[in-house]
Order: C-alpha cells, then sequence, then structure tokens
C-alpha cells in the first residue's frame, strides 16, 4: 500500500467489484496540509443504492454460510491486519493526525477485534431449549441474522470503530454496507481492500465513501437495510434515529460524552495527574471517553492543578509521525476552529484560564493547539458541551457526595472515573454513576475489546456494541415450539 497506490486505488467497493465514484475528494495530512493522503471516490445517492441491492441479494448466501467459513474469513481479515499494523498506522497517523504509537495500536486492537470475532462465530450465543409450560411441547430460542446492516462511522477511530462494527456484522451473518466518515477516506478503503481478499460471496461486504448526508443518508432510508449501526455526534445520531424509526429499522447510536474523572482526596495525586493527561489530552482529546470534566475535591484540588498544569508544560504538540511527540494535530481546520472557538467562549463566561488553548505554528502547516485546562463552574458551558478537543476544565468539589452529585449532573453518561484509594468510595461510585462504564485509578477513555462498550442517556441509544453483547444488536431472537 504504497502513496502512489493509495491514490489510484481508494475506490468504492460494490458487489465484489472496485467502482469509481461519481465525484472524487481528497483527503490530506493534518500534520501537514501540504500533503495529499488519498484521492478518493465519492458515491452519490443512486451508487449508494446499488451498493444496498447487493449486499441484500448476497444476504441468503452469506447468512446461511458455515460457523466455519466466517470465523475463517474473520480470522484472515484480523491475521492481515495484524501483520500489517506498522503500515496501517502510519496511514492512520497521516491521515486522522493521532500519533504513531497510538495509531499503531488501533491497528493492533482492530486486528485483535476481527479474531475476537472469529471465535464469535463459532460460539453464538444466547440459544436456549426450555420446557414448555404445556404438557409435550418444547420451546427453543435461537439467534438468526438479521439481513443487511448500514454502518456510519466517524473520523476518530478510523480502524477501530469500523472493525468493531463490521467483525460482528459478518461473523452473525449479516452483509454489510459500510460507509466512512470522508475525513478518513483512505483507513476506509485501506480496511476495505483487506476485507476484500478474504473471500466473501460478492456483495456481503461494500463500501461506499462520500458525504454522510447523502450516502449516510442513503442507508438510513433505504427499506432494504434492516438495521443501521451508527457512531457519531449527538446532532447526526438524531437525524439517524428519527430516520431509522420512520421506516422501524433496528438502531444502534454511539454518541458524544462529558465524561467526568473524580480526584478524591485520598487519590495517589501522581496517578490522577496521569489519569488526566491520558484521558483529557492523548489522541488530542478527540475521544467521545475523554475526561473533559476534572471533579476535584477541595483538599487536593490546588495541588492537582499545580501538577497538571506541570505536566501539561511538558508535553510536545507536533507532527503525528515525529518521535517524541505526545499530541498530533487536531484532525481538521474546522474542528481546531471550533476548539478555539469553545476557549474564546469559556474565557467568555468567566472560567479561569490555567493554560494552553493556542494555535500553534510548527515546521509544517497543520492544525495544532496546546492543550487547554480552565477552572469552571459546574453551570458553564464548557463545564457541559462536548468539545471534542484537547481541552479540560476542573470543578471543585468540597467533599465526594458532592463531586458525585456533578458527576451525574449532566446530559450524557458513557464513562466516569475516579481515583482513590478507598475500597468503599470506588464500590459506591461504580454502582452509583450514572453512565455505561466505570474506572477507578484508570484514565476515562482506553477500554478492552472483548467486553462491552456504550453508555446511557444522551450517550448512546439501543444494545451495547462489543462482545459477546454485540449479538443483541446483530442478530434477531426466535422463538420456536415444537409439539412432540
Ligand atoms: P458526525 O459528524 O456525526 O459524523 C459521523 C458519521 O455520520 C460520518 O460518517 C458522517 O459523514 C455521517 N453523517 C453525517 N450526516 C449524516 C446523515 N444526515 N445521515 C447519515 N449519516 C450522516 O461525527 P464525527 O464528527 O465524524 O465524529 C465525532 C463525534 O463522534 C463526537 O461527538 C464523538 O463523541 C462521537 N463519537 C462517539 C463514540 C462512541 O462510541 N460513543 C466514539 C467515537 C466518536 P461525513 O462526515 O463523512 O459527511
Amino acid at each position: 500500500m504504497k502513496r502512489s497506490d493509495l491514490q489510484q486505488k481508494a475506490r468504492q467497493y460494490i458487489n465484489g467489484r472496485w467502482q469509481s465514484g461519481v465525484t472524487s475528494g481528497l483527503s490530506e495530512n493534518p500534520s501537514d496540509t501540504r500533503e495529499v493522503v488519498t484521492e478518493y471516490a465519492r458515491a452519490d445517492r443512486s451508487q449508494a443504492e446499488l451498493a444496498i441491492r447487493a449486499a441484500a441479494d448476497a444476504f441468503p448466501h452469506w447468512s446461511q454460510s458455515t460457523p466455519q467459513r466466517r470465523a475463517d474469513v474473520l480470522d484472515q481479515i484480523g491475521s492481515e491486519i495484524l501483520a500489517r499494523r506498522e503500515e496501517l498506522g502510519l496511514l492512520l497517523a497521516r491521515e486522522e493526525g493521532k500519533t504513531l504509537p497510538e495509531a499503531v495500536g488501533e491497528a493492533a486492537r482492530a486486528g485483535q477485534i476481527f479474531k475476537f470475532f472469529a471465535g464469535e462465530a463459532l460460539r453464538v450465543s444466547g440459544s436456549q431449549v426450555l420446557a414448555s409450560v404445556r404438557a409435550d411441547v418444547q420451546v427453543d430460542v435461537t439467534r438468526e441474522p438479521l439481513g443487511v446492516v448500514g454502518l456510519i462511522t466517524p473520523w476518530n477511530f478510523p480502524l477501530a470503530i469500523p472493525a468493531w462494527k463490521i467483525a460482528p456484522a459478518l461473523a452473525h451473518g449479516n452483509s454489510v454496507v459500510f460507509k466512512p466518515s470522508e475525513l478518513v477516506s483512505a483507513c476506509g478503503w485501506a480496511l476495505a481492500e483487506i476485507i476484500s481478499r478474504a473471500a466473501l460471496p460478492a456483495g456481503t461486504f461494500n463500501l461506499v465513501m462520500g458525504s454522510g448526508r447523502e450516502v449516510g443518508q442513503a442507508l438510513v432510508d433505504s427499506p432494504l437495510v434492516d438495521a443501521i449501526s451508527f457512531t457519531g455526534s449527538v446532532a447526526t445520531g438524531e437525524l439517524v434515529l428519527q430516520g431509522a424509526a420512520r421506516r422501524r429499522a433496528k438502531v444502534q447510536l454511539e454518541m458524544s460524552g462529558k465524561n467526568p474523572l473524580l480526584v478524591l482526596a485520598d487519590a495517589d495525586l501522581a496517578r490522577a495527574v496521569d489519569c488526566a493527561v491520558q484521558g483529557a489530552y492523548f489522541s488530542t482529546g478527540q475521544r467521545c471517553t475523554a475526561s473533559s470534566r476534572l471533579i476535584v475535591e477541595a483538599p487536593v484540588h490546588d495541588a492537582f492543578v499545580a501538577q497538571l498544569r506541570q505536566r501539561l508544560a511538558s508535553l510536545k504538540v507536533g507532527h503525528a509521525l515525529e518521535r517524541g511527540t505526545d499530541i498530533g494535530p487536531v484532525v481538521d481546520r474546522v474542528q481546531l476552529a471550533r476548539n478555539l472557538a469553545a476557549v474564546a467562549s469559556a474565557r467568555e463566561e468567566g472560567a479561569e484560564h490555567v493554560c494552553g488553548g493556542e494555535a500553534l505554528q510548527r515546521a509544517t502547516v497543520g492544525h495544532y493547539m496546546s492543550p487547554a485546562l480552565f477552572l469552571a463552574r459546574p453551570e458553564q458551558r464548557i463545564a457541559r458541551e462536548e468539545i471534542f478537543g484537547p481541552v479540560a476544565c476542573v470543578l471543585r468539589a468540597d467533599d465526594y457526595a458532592h463531586a458525585l452529585q456533578i458527576a451525574n449532573d449532566t446530559p450524557f453518561g458513557l464513562c466516569a472515573g475516579i481515583c482513590t484509594t478507598s475500597l468503599a468510595r470506588a464500590m459506591h461510585f461504580k454502582r452509583h454513576a450514572k453512565v455505561g462504564m466505570t474506572m477507578v485509578n484508570l484514565p476515562t477513555a482506553g477500554v478492552d475489546y472483548h467486553v462491552p462498550f456504550g453508555g446511557r442517556k444522551a450517550s448512546s441509544y439501543g444494545p451495547r456494541e462489543q462482545g459477546r453483547h454485540a449479538a443483541e444488536f446483530y442478530t434477531s431472537v426466535k422463538t420456536g415450539y415444537v409439539h412432540a
């Protein structure tokens, strides 16, 4: 996958064939905006409909494939991704701006996810045989594939998020139409290119690149698409939900977060600062699980802020491929403008500026910004709205009860963390945080791939993703009665 190959080959994959788009687009390197990462094919609605039709035609074949065949296909994809993790990580770092070690780690994770679901294909769970309440009747409960699944993904994890949707969809016998975010079309294409060589029947897996409003919306609207799995912003998620509900399609949404990290007075402060730095600022803060609210008990508030400020000053913001870079660039100029506007708005509403939040110049022209920290109050916008950049605020809490109340006072409910040496507090927090995932003495961002992922309230809708729980979305339950 050399750069020249990419520029020729980032095409749609529809019904087992590579196809040109109706128009084309360019994805650029956010570390060096002079570099085009790829020229990619852009579909329109009618081309998306061709992909959907191909997936619908392929479904009867793939849905009846044996578990062994599905396992072999997924295992082959996973092995190739793992073998090429460095190369895929390099592409990801160039296109999305994650640092190279983060990007290689993400590529490896995508491979591990395919391997995990290769195993799951062999043990489709949930089947039960029960005695009926009636004499001489037996009841069984089985899981079946859904049909065509439309997968719409964001730019911030351009290999891992598609992997954790595509792998379970195929493992459970569904056919797939995958639409990546336009900003990361080369990553979407690279994944599709590996999948295209995995002996799937034509039409079982399709890639359509293009705008969400046209291509994504075509997936949402099509009566041939049985289910939609979406990850992205709340605003788009609501459109997807309304469109899917109108025609009663199954839908799963993973959206935004404003995740709290509590730091209690008894915490190991060095560890708490480390959790805050990793959780709030690594991956340029562009993670739905980022800890953008740091809720600190009064006795350690000032010491925590002082240590965090010192750590932020030592972080190197720079080119994603440069050795030693801690924080890569923001993904594009639109997101950078959004982040800088959020910083300006925080100042205007009276949040106390501690450090950072400025656009930076580097040797190459890119979307660089320094990590920003504010002291805020819970009602201020900086403490309530997702920014999706390297910006966090510290909120002072009188005691643990107050900290928990602040943590839960948000429309979101994805992930929440606590740093404490008290087992009792940790257990209480795990039980009472209104979120889908909790962390004790760990950053809020950074999860395992074999267990459920997702949240509550405005952060998520529908069954959880990943792990064995993925079966709940990607299958339909059937109850059978037999009179002996
Ligand atoms: P976004 O703007 O909502 O876009 C997400 C995807 O939806 C993209 O592929 C986009 O296409 C597509 N889309 C746009 N309009 C559409 C429409 N009308 N119908 C169907 N699809 C449409 O989100 P983003 O900026 O890419 O990603 C950042 C957001 O994702 C953040 O809010 C973050 O919290 C969230 N996120 C959540 C999780 C989670 O698991 N909870 C994980 C990662 C990210 P184009 O943009 O290509 O046009």
